[in-house]
């Protein structure tokens, strides 16, 4: 069983760690090392950042043991995922660190993830530089060709991945008893009704195939998290950051349920995908159930 810490720091907490520098980061980094998954020999990389609420969220590798290795959730998509799970909008700085005296830029996948998020250009990333010193340069530095070039940042009315208050208006298609979703779908253990909820504040501009996943434990604590992708296509599934986030420590094989809802004819489909995380890091006995959706009927004027 890992460590169960918390993957946000309390307020009182991000005050006392005061400004984003370098001596202020190490403990921090130190802190989320515990949280990481990492099946590889190598120091996990972990992650810091800092949101426009001026909260601090850590983020950490998780690999899934059996699975190829781009299953694997990287430390800055994770830190995307606790920023969306906790309702913070922008994302003001990040450092990257496997033991907190070297600071490293994002792969290239995180790098479109972050790009995802509004104003993340002007996100400020701390990177030693090779005569060791320390800097912080804005995240353009790393992606100055973005995919949409034309654009510095993209225009206010674009959706973006940590805007709140998205509602795909996703209804389940119900072929039996199953019919009901409850007022406080964000909240109650029912796992359609978890399930429905993520998918609908799933963000998958590019695809057009939302998708959310609702976890049971062998507790019956729920967990949830829904489809987020970028412009270069990769993929997140947060459920499981919520599981590690919220799950005490809990290994995986403690997850007993396990429901996706997406579109029923989706053209990329995570219904293969999931099924086999399930059965790879799941209880034995895990039952995974599929469900679909119906889109809101657009209007035509
Ligand atoms: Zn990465
Ligand atoms: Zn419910």
């Amino acid at each position: 069983m890992a460590l169960p810490l918390s993957s946000i720091l309390a307020p009182n907490e991000t005050e006392f760690s005061g400004d984003f520098t370098t001596e202020t980061i190490m403990p921090l980094i130190n802190r989320a090392l515990p949280l990481a998954r990492t099946l590889n020999p190598q120091l996990p990389r972990v992650v810091v950042g800092r949101g426009s609420s001026g909260r601090t969220f850590l983020g950490v590798n998780v690999d899934l043991r059996g699975l190829p290795l781009h299953y694997s959730i990287h430390a800055e998509q994770f830190l995307v995922v606790n920023l969306a799970l906790h309702n913070e909008r922008k994302l003001n700085c990040l450092a990257i660190s496997a033991g907190g005296t070297f600071f490293y830029a994002p792969c290239g996948h995180c790098c479109h993830f972050l790009q995802e998020i509004r104003d993340a250009s002007n996100t400020q990333i701390l990177i030693t530089d090779p005569l060791f010193r320390q800097n912080s340069m804005p995240l353009s530095t790393f992606l100055p060709q973005k995919f949409f070039s034309v654009y510095n940042e993209v225009p206010e009315y674009f959706a973006r991945l940590l805007d709140h208050n998205r509602r795909n208006g996703l209804t389940l298609i119900d072929p039996n008893p199953i019919r009901e979703i409850c007022v406080n779908s964000d909240s109650c253990t029912h796992l359609k009704c978890r399930a429905l909820n993520a998918a609908n504040r799933s963000y998958a501009p590019y695809s057009n195939c939302s998708s959310g996943v609702a976890l049971m434990d062998h507790q019956g604590k729920v967990y949830s998290g829904w489809y987020m992708e970028s412009v270069a296509y990769n993929p997140i599934q947060a459920a499981l950051v919520d599981f590690v986030t919220n799950g005490g420590g809990h290994e995986f094989d403690k997850i007993v349920q396990a429901v996706l809802v997406e579109k029923r004819v989706a053209k990329f489909s995570q219904v293969a995908r999931a099924r086999n995380i399930i059965k790879k890091i799941a209880h034995d006995s895990c039952v995974f159930k599929v469900l679909h959706f119906q889109e809101p009927v657009k209007s035509s004027e």
